[in-house]
């Protein structure tokens, strides 16, 4: 019979969909439970990449595995359907996002099937259904209502062709994420989150998770905790100016201040600033350029002094210059920075190209960014008054003690953390439940009224003035106040696109619940998410917002656990042929439906694992796939010959317990392509010992995970299905005999027409005919018959002792 991949791909999932072999059952105390989270799609217009299989296909193979080992396993999928590309999309085809996303969803999620995930899609849920973004809303009232949510104006950062607000991790060198497009600074009025309030505890308690290493130091860099002193300058007109240092032991080498663009004290010194035309000028300009650009260590220094205005130093009562410069960001500490050019080189270039003075305060201090990060703390003070002759790690207590005894400082933790812009002047969003009254203020809508669902506009385009589109439904916007019952206003922004993903992994573990997010029962059960794979992109984004909004609801009492995912690892990126990343204007992108179409799913599974390290970048090759296919072939070949011995022959024994070691640890250690080498390798071994049908049991229980399809036709074909009444994935995993996985080897001595020769090393107990093919192949028997001049006639085998060639 053929390896016919499409009939019987079609036949198993059509089985699965019958009898639900992949349904998790919620309370089930009889086996331990296993929860493993795949980050779920956007459903693109594109449909499935091939970039979604290898983190998807490596936790189907994790779960299933761990089905088999006796675990009552929950593995969902879902949409995260909120968001722009939807949105441009339907503006551009003048189609309703929801339609877009309703197609998009249902193209998914027949790829996702034909791919033959083992997903329980009862759990299925879409972050667009009015059921689901109900509790979204529910929670953003909580944080609300616990002061965590609060509006405020400030510089945000403004696409200028999405007409819509970024956060920080969504502008990259200086430009939009989405569409490339310039971004600005522009004044808004925002609903944020106060993520800073969990800053400490996001950084502490990933002591107690198991995250790769490389996601919690990208975690705690981000969070970017220091800890420092404020001190408290004062300019000449009495106005202070706090900055915020971690190097307080370098006060006396200030020799200037710079203040933010934004600093509010400019425009209250208008009148004493002699030059603000030039000042108003570079503020002007400085409102042009990101973040990005402005702090750039690389780029040219810009500024301009404030003529009429100077600052005291604290620490020497001496009068310094104050500078206006953009790489000062209002946004971080207080927007107002000390210039200590004698030790930063930032400071160096600055006040070299203004000419300032550099005054050295540590003797031997280099002049260099990394000097400034007190990696050697042993430098000397000097020209620093009451610190002179201290090593640099005494000085800075002993200055921090001063300026706090002397009330002009005090000791201060900072963060390079900012608190979360969470509003989008956009219509494809959840809307936000808040009404703003003339009288009451903002007004939380009162839970009973959730869900508030996002009405029918005409048109989703934003609003050239950057206001959402929901501006304009003056029906849904007109409303009562819920407290005075007076005329009000509903919120017309919507939450971002991070906003239905930082809870969903909850809503899986009870998904049609609607009295509650879920059930305290189904929560107590399944928490916490046991292993979660994703992108490392997503480490500073999705990862952290969700771990915030976790512990608010584990300090209101919502979910049992601190942390919602006890382990984390994440895969390396598929590239198109030739190592460039894929794109469509590359025209190197890989569609997993032609791959399924021409080979099957099973060997796109195979391969996508095979094809790499898990955690590294690979490239796409498509005559390596062929390499997944023969494989396959091979193994039904094999099964379809084995003889109906229901025993592991002999000579396969240590193979077999090998590979079961091979495989159960590697899968384990997300290592699903040194599992498949070792399948081959069995593979291998079988053809040249001969295979049984108890061999070919265990080749196909651990290919399982890998190959459903394959494997459940070939068990179904071989009558195992009938003698154990069960598929294949509904039996136990195979267990190994550490003893047998040693194959135990034997010194043969070598005898040439009865006289010793030498030596050779044999695996134990291996049949007469085989030590003979050795033996015709062993070196010193070949050199030894050529030296003869003859050939060999016959080979005398004593077990496991000695070989005797006859040679005439
Ligand atoms: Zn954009
Ligand atoms: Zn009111």
């Amino acid at each position: 019979m053929k390896y016919d991949f499409t009939a019987i791909e079609k036949k198993w999932q059509q089985r699965w969909e019958e009898t639900k072999p992949y349904a998790a059952v919620t309370g089930e105390k009889d086996k331990p439970k296993f929860y493993g989270l795949i980050e779920f799609p956007y459903p693109s217009g594109q449909g499935l990449h091939v970039g979604h299989p290898r983190p998807f296909t490596a936790m189907d193979i994790i779960c299933r595995k761990k089905r088999m080992q006796g675990y009552n396993v929950l593995f969902p999928i879902g949409f995260d359907a909120f968001g722009l590309p939807t949105e441009n999309y339907a503006i551009k085809n003048h189609i309703h996002p929801a339609v877009v996303t309703k197609n998009n969803i249902a193209n998914f999620t027949s790829q996702l099937k034909m791919l033959g995930y083992g997903f329980d899609w009862d759990r299925a849920v879409n972050t667009t259904d009015p059921d689901y973004y109900k509790w979204t809303q529910w929670i953003f009232l909580q944080l609300y209502k616990h002061g965590l949510a609060y509006k405020t104006t400030m510089p945000v950062n403004w696409c200028t062709s999405c007409k819509c607000v970024l956060a920080n991790e969504e502008v990259v060198e200086g430009v939009c994420e989405r569409c490339g497009s310039p971004v600005v600074r522009k004044e808004k009025s925002q609903w944020m989150l106060k993520i800073t309030e969990y800053a400490e505890r996001l950084i502490d308690e990933l002591d107690d998770v198991d995250y790769i290493e490389r996601v919690k130091i990208q975690q705690r860099n981000w969070i970017g905790k220091s800890t420092g002193t404020e001190v408290d300058f004062t300019a000449a007109n009495g106005d202070r100016l706090t900055v915020y240092t971690t190097r307080c032991d370098t006060l006396f080498g200030v020799t200037y201040m710079v203040l933010s663009p934004e600093h509010p004290y400019l425009d209250r010194w208008k009148d004493q600033i002699k030059n603000w035309d030039e000042v108003a000028a570079y503020i002007d300009e400085a409102a042009h350029k990101s973040d990005l650009e402005r702090t750039d260590l690389n780029k040219d220094k810009t500024g301009v002094r404030l003529a009429g205005v100077e600052a005291i130093n604290p620490v020497n009562q001496k009068k310094i210059p104050i500078f206006v410069s953009d790489y000062v960001l209002v946004t971080y500490g207080t927007g107002a920075v000390m210039g200590v050019p004698g030790h930063d080189q930032r400071d160096w270039d600055f006040a070299t190209k203004f000419g300032l003075p550099i005054v050295e305060v540590v003797k031997g201090g280099d002049i260099t960014k990394e000097a400034f990060t007190l990696k050697d703390d042993t430098g000397i003070m000097v020209n620093s008054g009451f610190l002179d002759g201290m090593t640099v790690r005494d000085a800075i207590p002993a200055m921090k003690q001063w300026v706090t005894e002397q009330g002009i400082g005090r000791p201060k933790t900072n963060y390079k953390l900012r608190d979360w812009v969470f509003s989008r002047q956009r219509y494809w969003g959840e809307p936000i439940p808040m009404v703003s009254c003339p009288k009451c203020g903002w007004v939380p809508l009162p839970e009973d009224q959730l869900p508030l669902v996002l009405p029918e506009v005409e048109n989703y385009e934003p609003t050239d003035d950057g206001e959402s589109p929901l501006s304009k439904m003056t029906d849904w916007v007109s409303t009562t106040c819920p407290k005075c019952g007076g005329p009000a206003r509903r919120e017309t922004d919507t939450m971002p696109q991070w906003a239905g993903s930082s809870w969903y992994y909850l809503r899986y573990m009870d998904p049609h619940n609607g009295k509650a997010l879920a059930s305290k029962e189904a929560l107590d059960y399944w928490s916490p998410v046991d292993w979660y794979n994703g992108g490392m992109e997503h480490t500073t984004l999705h990862l952290l917002y969700s771990r915030f909004w976790h512990k608010f609801l584990y300090d209101i009492g919502v979910v049992p656990t601190k942390e919602p995912y006890q382990k984390r690892t994440s895969h390396g990126m598929i590239l198109g042929e030739g190592g460039e990343k894929m794109s469509k204007s590359r025209g190197n992108v890989v569609n997993p439906n032609d791959i399924v179409s021409q080979y099957g799913a099973d060997t796109m599974r195979l391969h996508i694992m095979f094809i790499g390290d898990f955690e590294k970048a690979v490239s796409w090759s498509n005559e390596a796939v062929k390499g997944s296919k023969r494989f396959l072939d091979r193994v039904w070949n094999l099964a379809e010959a084995c003889s109906d011995d229901p025993a592991v022959t002999p000579a396969n024994e240590a193979v077999v317990h090998k590979t079961i070691k091979k495989v159960t640890e590697d899968i384990d250690e997300l290592k699903m392509n040194t599992a498949i080498a070792a399948m081959m390798t069995m593979v291998n071994d079988f053809s040249a010992n001969g295979c049984s049908k108890g061999d070919i049991r265990i080749l196909l229980l651990l290919l399982s995970p890998f190959a459903p399809h394959m494997v459940e036709e070939l068990w179904e074909m071989k009558g195992f299905a009938a003698e154990t009444g069960k598929m294949a994935m509904q039996n136990p995993w195979p267990e190994y005999d550490e003893s047998k996985t040693v194959e135990k080897r034997v010194e043969l001595a070598i005898q040439i027409n009865g006289k010793f020769r030498g030596t050779m090393q044999a695996e134990a107990d291996l049949d007469n005919d085989a030590v003979a093919a050795m033996a015709a192949g062993n070196e010193l028997v070949c050199r030894n018959v050529e030296k003869l001049g003859g050939r060999i006639v016959k080979t005398i085998v004593v077990k496991n002792k000695l070989v005797n060639v006859i040679v005439k």
